[in-house]
């Protein structure tokens, strides 16, 4: 990808605020950990079509490393994990490894992300789990425009919602990427398809966190004119709920009653302000800030046993190093794919 290609940010960079929000300070208590960089979809902005290059599988942490990071990271202080990937449903014992997460004395809460591909077969195993919090990508509901973005296919995926929501997992959020010229008419679709369902769902700025043609200035479209598109068929009302751990902004819709949220990574100018997560890539690294290139290798500390010493001084340093905000504005290229960093 060439530089020009890769560049949402300069005409970013004059864009104001969508919402205000309280400068704090951040208490990290947040992990996102990637369980494997391979998916089952090739989402235009997320995984370049023919990529091939997954870490060897000798390099991806076994489950019992990660649970020796989630060890030391209750013991500074963290109590929310999120599940990611790549597509997390497709690594074997999924079930397991949450069962023992969600068990973990000091885990507070666990939340998966999946492309839901897999709800139907799973659905059951994961609430057995203990599994109740989803957050599933749904980009469009129109089959072409679904198959086009992701090059899957939706019915699965919409199958899968209804089977949690009937399983009575209580935390189920949807979200989608814009993507100008490929899902603005999907928007209103979208939310109404929510609203059905009663899920919030979040729509979610393009951000150059891949290595695909997509991320460009004309791709990008700001959860703003979203915003704008859905108020000229419906009230949006702040809604001040707690909805989890993230930096999402939400709002009701006052006659559909949609719970809608809008994650403005480029467009909301206080988006840092309140992060409270690192990442855990797939092949053991720590990133404190998906938009910066620093990376902090666990496999010293766990391989060929692990050192708990070792590992909290590195978790230590990370949180030190966390940046005061994302580069993303400032030309910034990444140098991993999304599904390595985990999402
Ligand atoms: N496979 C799972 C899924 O589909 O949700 C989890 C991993 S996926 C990388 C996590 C989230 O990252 C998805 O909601 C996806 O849409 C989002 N994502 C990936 N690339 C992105 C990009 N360039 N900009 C914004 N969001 C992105």
């Amino acid at each position: 990808m060439t530089k020009e290609k890769s560049m949402l940010a300069p005409a970013l960079q004059s864009l104001p605020a969508i919402s205000g929000s309280t400068p704090l300070a951040r208490a990290v208590d947040y992990l996102r950990i990637s369980v494997t960089d391979r998916c089952n979809e090739r989402c235009l902005y997320c995984l370049p079509e023919q990529f091939q290059a997954w870490t060897p599988r000798e390099d991806i942490l076994t489950y019992t490393e990660i649970l020796a990071i989630v060890e030391v990271a209750l013991k500074r202080g963290f109590k929310h994990f999120r599940v990611t990937g790549g597509e997390p449903l497709l690594r074997r014992d999924i079930d397991s490894f949450l069962r023992d997460l969600i068990q973990t004395p000091g885990v507070e809460t666990v939340q998966l992300s999946t492309n839901g591909t897999r709800l139907v077969e799973l659905g059951e195993s994961l609430y057995a789990a203990g599994l109740r919090r989803l957050n599933i990508s749904l980009d469009a509901l129109d089959p072409d425009r679904y198959r086009a973005i992701t090059h899957g296919e939706v019915g699965p995926v919409l199958a899968g919602i209804r089977h949690v929501k009937a399983l009575g997992f209580t935390s189920i959020k949807l979200n989608a990427v814009l993507i100008r010229h490929q899902n603005e008419a999907e928007i209103w679709p979208l939310v109404e398809f929510a609203a059905s369902l009663q899920i919030p769902i979040r729509f979610i700025e393009l951000m150059p966190v891949s290595l695909t043609e997509m991320l460009t200035e004309k791709n990008f479209l700001p959860v703003g004119e979203a915003m704008a598109l859905l108020a000229e068929r419906d009230k949006l009302l702040p809604w001040e709920d707690k909805m989890g751990h993230g930096p999402a902004k939400y709002y009701r819709l006052k006659r559909t009653g949609a719970v809608v949220g809008f994650i403005g990574a480029l467009t909301n100018l206080h988006f840092c302000e309140a992060c409270n997560k690192v990442r855990l890539t797939s092949d053991g690294q720590l990133r404190p800030c998906l938009g910066h290139h620093g990376e902090f290798d666990l496999k010293p500390a766990l391989r060929p046993q692990v050192d708990q010493t070792r590992l909290s001084a590195f978790l230590d340093q990370a949180l030190a190093e966390k940046p005061p905000e994302h580069a993303f504005r400032d030309n910034w290229q990444p140098h991993r794919i999304m599904t390595a960093l985990g999402g």
